[in-house]
């Protein structure tokens, strides 16, 4: 690879880097995206939901040719029980249209997402991986790659190499994670015949689920997730790296573990698996966000720690910081200025956004997870299964001896009734901002 110079060069090809990669090409600038994987996706991972809003505003009707599964109509949130289920969500037609979301497989799309950028420009590198950031002064004026003759020199380097940030950590800005800031998610793609995709999750055409779950996940922080595709499932669990380490369970004992229950049993009978994967997720929240740009530098996507856990978004978020950051590029370029000042345009466009706003909004959460028990990831659910479970038998007891049981079973789950009031009022003020 010869020593050549670019405007910018994105490190990493996930959906931060495509998006940041694609829209400066766009706009007639010269850049190279490297990716240490044989090709973008090969090594990565999500649920997946992918959403419509935010990649449609880098690319217009992406979903005319993009590789995605199903169109998600419908998102059901169960609180596990030992053999029982208490089931909340949503489903509405008006999802389809605009769609709101689909699911997708990694592999797939971001191979499709890493093409856009080419066919409008990039240079994309495969199987290469930064191993340095090359720097003047204060200022970042390239990468070191692991070819030989790799230098790569620009105005400005696009960091977007994920959650283990190899390149934010020489940058100063991004330390090795606290086991409970990250959380670590095993997953498996399980084949089922379309027919019996419909039939159990009670589809039609494209008609997409995601279910999501908490509870008997070994009393262990952390949630499970059961995504609709086409001929497959998405299923796994994500659990806090800490409670791994304490527990000392397995990721793939934990997932096995959590497939014997009669609810997931039944929807995913007969299913054959077709890869197995693991990685981690940052959930430290806002506290967690390092600057974002700096001399010749920008850092987006989970390498910044822009992922919203409550909402199990992160694909999205990554593609506005990719794109907010290559518009504010693309300005520097026009002012031939790609110092520290001239770059703020980036965070100053992230501040104003629904990523700092929701990241805000959710400012307590981490703290309060870090405060709370475990185990009550797994003593609420059953609680409240139990409670369900009291109110509906009708056994000759009276209304008001059930309720009383209700209480007391979920004011015993969580350790008595001032603790149930102190973690609802915690609770609230850590969603609130
Ligand atoms: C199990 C799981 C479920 C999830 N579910 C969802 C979901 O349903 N919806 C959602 O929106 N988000 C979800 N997320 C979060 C989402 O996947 C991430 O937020 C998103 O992928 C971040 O994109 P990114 O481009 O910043 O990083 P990544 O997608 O991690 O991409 C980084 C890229 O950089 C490459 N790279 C790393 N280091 C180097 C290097 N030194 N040199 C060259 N290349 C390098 C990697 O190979 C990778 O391709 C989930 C995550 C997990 C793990």
């Amino acid at each position: 690879m010869a020593t050549e110079r670019f405007d910018a060069i994105i490190v990493g090809a996930g959906p931060a880097g495509s998006a940041a990669a694609y829209t400066m090409a766009k706009a007639g600038l010269k850049v190279v995206m490297i990716e240490r994987g044989e090709f973008a996706g090969a090594k990565n991972i999500f649920g997946g939901v992918l959403y419509r809003k935010q990649l449609e505003d880098v690319i217009p009707e992406f979903w005319q040719e993009a590789p995605v599964e199903r169109r998600v109509v419908e998102q059901r949130m169960w609180l596990l029980g030992k053999d029982s289920v208490v089931t909340m969500g949503h489903r509405n037609e008006a999802f389809k249209e605009p769609t709101n979301a689909w699911t997708g497989l990694r592999v797939k799309f971001d191979q499709w997402f890493a093409s856009k950028a080419e066919q409008a420009g990039s240079l994309n590198i495969y199987e290469t991986v930064a191993t340095e950031l090359i720097r003047e002064g204060d200022r970042v004026v390239g990468v070191r790659t692991d070819r030989e003759d790799g230098d790569l020199y620009a105005n400005v380097v696009v960091v977007a190499d994920g959650v283990n940030s190899l390149l934010g950590q020489q940058l100063g800005i991004h330390r090795e994670w606290n086991p409970d800031q990250v959380s670590l998610a095993v997953k498996e793609v399980i084949a089922l015949p379309k027919e019996k995709i419909l039939d159990r999750f009670n589809l039609e055409g494209d008609e997409g689920v995601t279910t999501e779950f908490i509870g008997q996940l070994g009393g262990m922080m952390g949630l499970g997730f059961l995504y609709t595709n086409q001929e497959t499932v998405s299923f796994g669990v994500g659990v806090m790296v800490n409670d791994l380490k304490r527990t000392k369970i397995r990721p793939y004992e934990l997932i096995e573990n959590v497939k014997q229950h009669p609810v997931l049993r039944k929807l995913l009978q007969g299913g054959e698996s077709k890869e197995y994967a693991a990685h981690l997720i940052p959930e430290g929240g806002l506290h967690a966000v390092p600057p974002l740009s700096g001399n010749g530098w920008v850092v987006c996507g989970d390498a910044a720690q822009l992922v919203n856990f409550v909402h199990r978004e992160g694909t999205n978020l990554a593609m506005t910081s990719g794109l907010y950051a290559a518009e504010a590029i693309i300005e520097a370029h026009a002012r031939g200025d790609f110092g520290k000042q001239a770059l703020s345009g980036y965070d100053r466009r992230v501040r104003e956004s629904f990523i700092h706003k929701d990241l805000k909004k959710y400012q307590g959460l981490h703290g309060l997870l870090k405060e709370i028990d475990s185990n009550l990831f797994d003593k609420l659910p059953e609680a409240l299964n139990s409670a369900a479970f009291q109110m509906l038998m009708i056994d000759g007891v009276s209304k008001a001896e059930k309720q009383k049981m209700a209480i007391k079973a979920l004011r015993e789950a969580a350790g008595g009734t001032a603790n149930l009031i102190k973690l609802g009022l915690k609770g609230w003020r850590a969603m609130n901002g």
